[in-house]
């Protein structure tokens, strides 16, 4: 028992996998369980298969190797580095490129292992992080890649709202189910993943001819949340993972600091609002573990002041409970709450 403590519900997140599984796989879609968040943690990935998953996909090598023993597909998400294309044909089945370069040095790997390696092709609809934007580019690439051994090309992807914040519309998915059509006819190709996004693209299972085969879903799974627009999907929860931390100091002090003001440990003059005086609760856990803006109280009478790296301070004055040294508080986390706390070593990790 050691805190800040980070208490995972396995159950939680098996019904947010289960309910996104059901609602992909009615439209003939294929959840790939998106693992970075978690680490790979084999227990939450464990949830994952039982709540219906056709693949596990993560971004990093350290990862992948983690779920080598399971018998599922796999995917690397981010674009290979060409110094690791050796273990990425051993620990991925499948990987998302855009660059030729990278594809020629995976080809030679799998053939020096004797495997094929799957590559999904991705296409940049106006994102601006990875894919071929411009058509030619995209067609050039999988002219070499059929002459490649080891290497088969078995379906196109895209990724959006990750970087340009750009929403997915109907029009920019037929975008790309017309390049598949093309690439198809062109040459004599059967392109059989055609991976529409991510959690941001689950506000498009309303609609009725969409054509894509695959979502890799992340932050839908872990907190149940689509991602375009930020709400709630119905039949999940968002607190499948809850930060416990604990009082190391409660006392009555002014709001505003007493002196001159330079700049705070991290480099920022702190602006501070004038309450009187206040009952200030300050928590065993600080920048270093994670970003303050991913928390949210339990406790919705509590105001988060701010941080320094190992310090948390609360106004906890219109708080029906009154806080004591040793009381543990609770919070929700954001998805980049959860990607910190899980990779954070100084956070104890309790899975229910
Ligand atoms: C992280 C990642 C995802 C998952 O995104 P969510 O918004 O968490 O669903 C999907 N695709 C790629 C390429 C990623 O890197």
């Amino acid at each position: 028992m050691s805190y800040p403590k980070l208490k995972i519900n396995l159950s939680k997140i098996k019904q947010n996998v289960s309910r996104l599984v059901k609602m992909c796989n009615e439209k003939d879609i294929k959840v790939a369980g998106v693992t970075k968040v978690f680490c790979a943690n084999k227990d939450i990935v464990s949830a994952y298969i039982d709540g219906g998953v056709s693949y596990l996909a993560d971004s990093r090598m350290q990862n992948l190797k983690k779920l080598k023993d399971i018998d599922i597909k796999k995917i690397m998400l981010r674009l290979p580095m060409k110094s690791e294309v050796g273990d990425i044909v051993q620990y991925a089945d499948i990987s998302l490129n855009s660059e030729i370069d990278t594809i020629r040095e995976l080809s030679k790997k799998a053939i020096e292992i004797g495997k094929i390696h799957n590559i999904v092709l991705m296409v940049d609809l106006g994102d601006l992080r990875e894919g071929y934007y411009y058509n030619e580019n995209l067609m050039k690439a999988v002219e070499e890649i059929i002459q490649l051994q080891g290497v088969d090309i078995v379906g196109l992807g895209t990724n959006m709202t990750c970087y340009g914040a750009v929403i997915p519309k109907p029009q920019d998915l037929q975008k790309l189910i017309e390049i598949k059509e093309n690439i198809e006819k062109k040459y004599s190709l059967k392109l059989e993943i055609i991976s529409g996004g991510n959690s941001s693209s689950i506000h498009l299972l309303e609609e009725n001819d969409l054509d894509i085969n695959n979502l890799r879903l992340g932050e839908s799974l872990v907190l149940g949340k689509e991602t375009a627009y930020g709400e709630q999907i119905e039949g999940t929860v968002d607190d499948a993972f809850i930060l416990q931390v604990e009082v190391i100091e409660t006392k009555e002090k002014p709001s505003i600091p007493t002196g001159e003001i330079g700049k705070d440990a991290f480099g920022n003059i702190p602006t501070f609002i004038d309450r009187g005086v206040r009952k200030r609760t300050i928590c065993a856990i600080g920048k270093q573990d994670i970003d303050i803006d991913a928390l949210n109280p339990l406790d919705l009478q509590i105001i988060i002041l701010g941080a320094s790296s190992d310090h948390l301070i609360l106004d906890t004055s219109d708080s029906k409970n009154d806080y004591k040294v040793g009381d543990v508080i609770e919070f929700k986390l954001s998805y980049g709450g959860i990607l910190s706390a899980m990779t954070s070593p100084y956070i104890d990790k309790d899975i229910e």
